[in-house]
């Protein structure tokens, strides 16, 4: 597959197009940024480790019957996908109160949301992503009801198996950003989920192992994504209980999957 020109750049990633009309070519940068882009850094490495563990996610949903853009890996930050038309809308799920909503409304941070609250906010960053709620969607024709509704099962269903895989190496999913976009009439999972769109907390300990180290200048970004990669990826693969192992290759796309807890000089 040949790449094209650059479709998009965003904040942390770019899109290109490809000699195929309906896939595209996701890059994951080295770039961070926090706060609206108030605070912004490249750290080496850190598109691979993103790149590396939202693929892991991409096929496991996959496999659990979630539809998403994913088609395979090309190199260890470029990640083919299908061509999709994205609803500027950011699908917040929260477990456990962190962050924004701790800050706005009178919860007490680490208070358990059972169920899980589903906060969608609009993406735009002139606007600094305002909050939405069921009529301003519809009414901004931003999606159809029916789509609405499908947006909001899909995050639940992806927060539980998330939820799941994620416990299985002792870390719990506080909270996560997910976007979606239409091919033809089916709604899939587009965009990533990485460190940088989730919030995840080491159970025992409740260290954060996501990007508020780099919001909170909290310790060293690049070891924390570099550990929580490894764990995360070596989670799947491993019945309770037995030692760590590489995943077994699998058949297809799944094959180009890179290792992404290769071992790394620290500074
Ligand atoms: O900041 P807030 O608490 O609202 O973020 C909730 C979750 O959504 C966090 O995991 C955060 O990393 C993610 N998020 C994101 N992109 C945004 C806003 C939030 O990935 N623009």
């Amino acid at each position: 597959m040949k790449q094209g020109k650059l479709l998009y750049a965003g904040k942390a990633k770019s899109v290109f197009h490809t000699d195929k009309k309906d896939t595209l070519i996701v890059e994951f940068r080295d770039d961070i940024t926090a706060f609206d882009g108030g605070k912004k850094d490249t750290l080496k490495n850190k598109g691979s480790y993103n790149a590396g563990v939202s693929a892991f996610f991409f096929e496991h949903l996959e496999k659990h019957g979630v539809k998403t853009h994913f088609l395979e890996m090309l190199d260890n930050r470029r990640m083919a996908v299908r061509r999709l038309e994205m609803i500027p809308l950011e699908v917040i799920v929260r477990n456990v109160a962190a962050g924004s909503i701790v800050r706005n409304y009178p919860f007490k941070e680490g208070t358990k949301l059972d169920p899980p609250v589903i906060v969608i906010d609009f993406k735009d960053d002139t606007r600094h992503d305002p909050m939405l709620n069921d009529d301003l969607i519809v009414a901004l024709k931003l999606a159809t009801p029916a789509e609405l509704k499908a947006m909001k099962k899909a995050a639940l269903g992806i927060n539980r198996l998330l939820s799941a895989l994620l416990a299985k190496q002792g870390i719990l999913l506080v909270d996560f950003k997910i976007e979606f976009g239409r091919q033809g009439k089916t709604i899939r999972l587009g965009d990533e989920i990485s460190m940088d769109s989730m919030r995840l907390w080491d159970k025992k300990t409740k260290e954060s192992l996501d990007k508020d180290v780099y919001r909170f200048n909290k310790g060293d970004v690049m070891a924390t994504y570099n550990r929580v990669a490894g764990r995360i990826t070596n989670a799947a693969s491993l019945p309770a209980g037995t030692k760590k192992k590489p995943a077994a290759p699998k058949k297809g796309a799944a094959s180009k999957r890179p290792a992404v807890a290769k071992p790394k000089a620290k500074k």
